[in-house]
C-alpha cells in the first residue's frame, strides 16, 4: 500500500505477518517505508505515522518528494533509452563475435550491470543488461555486453572465460577497473 503524504512524498506501507512492531527504514529510491503486523487497520498506520514525525527525520536519510520524482522520471528514460539501444547492440555484438542467445531481458536491479542466465529445463539462455548501462562510457558498456555474451560458452570467470573476453576486448581489465567508477543504481 502506498500512503501520499504530504511531507514524506509516497510511503511505501508493507503489512507484514511476521512483523510484531512497526519499523521505518529507507526504500532503494529513498521512499520511507513502514513495516506493521499484517492486520494493523489504515488509521492506525496513518497516525504510527504522525506521532513517529520527528524520529522518522532525525534518524532515517529520506530523499524528498521531489527528489523522489525526480530520480524516478529519471529511471523512466533510462529504461526507454535502453529498450531501443541495448537489444540492438547485443545482436550486433554477437554477430560480429559470433555468440547465439535465446533472450533478452533489461534489468534495473542496484547491484549488477548484467547476467547471462541458461535455464536448466530447455537451455534456453537469457542475457540482462542494465538500464544504468545508458549512462557509462560505450566503450564499457560494450565490455559489459562482452563479458555477458562471453558466458555462453562459460558460465564462470575462470582463466578460459577471461581469454576469451580479452581475445574481443582487448582492453577489458582497464574498462572493468573503469567501471568501478558506475553504480548500476539510478
Ligand atoms: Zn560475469
Amino acid at each position: 500500500m502506498i500512503i501520499k503524504d504530504s511531507e514524506f512524498g509516497e510511503v511505501i506501507v508493507r503489512k507484514n505477518a511476521l512483523s510484531s512492531g512497526v519499523k521505518f527504514s529507507v526504500s532503494t529510491s529513498g521512499r520511507l517505508q513502514m513495516s506493521v503486523p499484517k492486520r494493523t487497520p489504515d488509521f492506525l498506520v496513518k497516525r504510527y505515522l504522525n506521532s513517529s514525525r520527528e524520529k522518522i527525520k532525525s534518524h532515517l536519510n529520506l530523499k524528498d518528494p521531489s527528489t523522489q520524482r525526480a530520480r524516478d522520471a529519471k529511471k523512466k528514460i533510462l529504461m526507454k533509452q535502453a529498450k531501443e539501444y541495448l537489444p540492438y547492440r547485443l545482436k550486433h555484438l554477437a554477430n560480429e563475435f559470433g555468440y547465439k542467445y535465446d533472450n533478452f531481458r533489461v534489468s534495473h536491479a542496484s547491484t549488477r550491470w548484467g547476467s547471462c542466465t541458461r535455464h536448466g529445463k530447455d537451455g534456453s539462455t537469457t542475457i540482462s543488461l542494465n538500464i544504468g548501462l545508458m549512462q557509462v562510457p560505450e566503450v564499457l558498456r560494450d565490455y559489459v555486453i562482452i563479458h555477458e555474451l562471453a558466458h555462453l560458452n562459460h558460465m564462470d570467470h575462470s582463466k578460459a572465460f577471461w581469454a576469451e573476453v580479452g581475445s574481443h576486448d582487448p582492453h577489458y581489465k582497464m574498462h572493468r577497473k573503469k567501471l568501478e567508477m558506475f553504480s548500476p543504481g539510478v
